[in-house]
């Protein structure tokens, strides 16, 4: 590891410890150890942190919180799962409650053995996590200095994993706007994206369909895109077409790459594969400015709106084939 540019801040969550990791978490951070001298700072904001510590296993009620922590580190970012209850369940592994470790939920960079830890080796894993840190800020400036080669290409159903992964990170903002997580692109699951290669979903149906969804659908009316860079899948969109009109759902952009071109990319490649359609459609929260501003730049105007719950609105937007 080389010199690190900057003080990593790390953020600790307790997420069913039986409060003997947290206990070696906290000698971390007093005098005998003091990382602060290290330049290690614990914050309890998780969008001013590098390093997310979760100690305890995996339960019913801190499993949305961890993921919820989770996406509000900005990227890059490196789960240190400390103890061997975060690490696999621990002792409480066959407790009914716990569902196990913490990279059930979300990826873990770094593993700290111990029951309790010891604070030697909760300071070693935040080490270990800083090269972790280092490398994975070095892709992601390798990634954004090679936007200019950036693919655009049809995704098949074994990128449904990667996309998924990305999807959750790229609606991550919507879900703070509105307050909630219940946004269908972030309560999709694995199996419901790969379905989507293979048939179109209720939610993608044009504003006021009411006929019943063609079964089975043609190859022809469904496409998937990617855009890649070195190898990583930064941002997709899908559509449907039914109809006249083309459907473009769920266009998503890793954060990091916001305001560099690839939405609009990914949204002219997807009208350009549909040749025979004749109008395009989108929806997005009212509360979105991001998004709606996004999709009038690229002519879309808003024509109607739906309630899907009390808190969030859709907007339709349409666009004609120029
Ligand atoms: S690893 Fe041991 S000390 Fe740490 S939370 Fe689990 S049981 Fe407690």
């Amino acid at each position: 590891m080389s010199r690190f540019a900057k003080s990593p801040w790390l953020i600790h969550y307790d997420a069913s410890s039986c409060n003997g990791c947290d206990i070696e978490v906290l000698a971390c951070l007093t005098p005998k150890f003091d990382v602060e001298r290290l330049g290690v700072v614990n914050t309890g904001n998780p969008k001013h942190a590098d390093i997310f510590l979760v100690t305890g296993a995996v339960n019913e009620q801190s499993r949305e919180v961890i993921r919820n922590i989770y996406h509000q580190l900005p990227e890059p970012k490196v789960v240190v799962a400390v103890g061997v209850c975060a690490s696999s369940g621990g002792i409480f592994a066959e407790c009914y409650n716990i569902a196990g470790g913490v990279d059930g939920v979300i990826p873990v960079d770094v593993y700290v053995p111990g029951c309790a830890a010891r604070p030697e080796a909760i300071i070693d894993g935040v080490v270990q996590a800083l090269d972790v840190l280092e490398r994975k800020q070095k892709e992601m400036t390798a990634l954004a200095n090679s936007l200019d080669k950036a693919l655009f290409q049809r995704a098949t159903k074994a990128d449904a994993p990667e996309i998924l992964a990305l999807q959750k990170i790229a609606y991550q903002s919507e879900a703070e706007i509105y307050g909630e997580d219940s946004l269908p692109a972030q309560q999709q699951t694995l199996a419901e994206l790969e379905a989507d290669f293979e048939s179109v979903p209720d939610m993608a149906k044009p504003f006021g369909w009411d006929g019943p969804l063609p079964v089975p659908v043609g190859p022809a009316q469904i496409v998937f895109l990617k855009a890649v860079v070195n190898g990583k899948i930064i941002g997709s969109v899908r559509g449907y077409q039914l109809g006249d009109t083309v459907c473009l759902r769920r266009l998503s952009v890793h954060p990091y790459f916001w305001r560099r071109g690839i939405g609009r990319q990914l949204v002219r490649e997807l009208e350009a594969a549909f040749p025979a359609a004749k109008r395009f459609e989108i929806f997005t929260g009212r509360e979105s400015s991001r998004s709606l501003g996004h999709f009038r730049k690229l002519g879309y105007q808003e024509f109607a709106t739906t309630q899907f719950n009390p808190k969030v609105t859709w907007v339709y937007m349409q666009k004609d084939r120029a």
